[in-house]
């Protein structure tokens, strides 16, 4: 376990929601959370342009359009997007699909820069990189079959290790559906729409997944790890 690893997203909440006395990224209104470094510290693998664009372009817009779509609804507002994404049969249908895909994409994405990084451990710790080997056979085994999944995602989505129910699993979901709305805890995800890698990979997405595996920060990853165990 990473001593010195950043805060954990905190695990999605059962109902019934507990306003929360921090701000979060995750909480409304949502805001844009800090990068906590440079557009340029992931090139070669990552350009500063892309990141660039991909953060205060369309993550904000996810976040734009996702705090309008929620004025209509003050009756939601106390609720983080965890909650929101984890229970969008309570969401009126006029605004479910905008909440779906903008809160989806926020979330998504909040996560997506906590574990990339320059910084952090270059492999998972101990515990949960035993998990990883229990449950896909080696970490090998576990990187290929996240591979696959990245590459067989058909149009815009994400590949993603997450945890239910103490199992871990190698899933993918389209759009920027996420793995909260299945009662998942996403541990790690990676963004495999076009414009997450389309100025600097063009059509090799497998150049893009394969570079990606050099700027996961474990750490992050360790630290979701252990708060989605307790
Ligand atoms: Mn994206």
């Amino acid at each position: 376990m990473g001593a010195d690893a950043p805060a954990a997203t905190p695990a999605p909440a059962a109902t019934p929601p507990v306003a929360s006395g921090e701000a979060s990224p995750l909480s409304q209104p949502f805001t844009l959370p800090k990068l906590g470094y440079a557009f340029n510290a992931l090139e070669p693998h990552i350009d500063a342009r892309t990141m660039e664009i991909h953060y205060t372009k369309h993550h904000q817009s996810y976040i734009t359009n996702a705090n309008k779509a929620l004025t209509d609804a003050p009756e939601l507002q106390s609720l983080t997007a965890e909650q929101l994404l984890g229970r969008l049969d309570l969401v009126p249908k006029k605004i479910r699909n905008a909440i779906r895909n903008n809160v989806g994409g926020h979330a998504n994405h909040t996560l997506f820069w906590k574990t990339i990084g320059p910084q952090g451990n270059k492999a998972p710790g101990p515990d949960l990189f035993n998990a990883i080997v229990k449950t896909f056979g080696s970490f090998e085994l576990f990187k290929s079959k996240f591979n696959d999944t990245a590459m067989t995602r058909f149009g815009s989505g994400w590949a993603w290790l997450s945890m239910k129910g103490g199992v871990l699993a190698v899933t993918s979901t389209a759009n920027q559906d996420s793995p909260l709305a299945d009662g998942s805890t996403p541990l790690l995800g990676l963004d495999v729409w076009e414009h997450a890698y389309y100025l600097n990979y063009q059509n090799r997405r497998s150049d893009y997944v394969a570079a990606f595996w050099n700027v996961v920060n474990w750490s992050q990853v360790d630290a979701t790890y252990v708060a989605a165990t307790k």
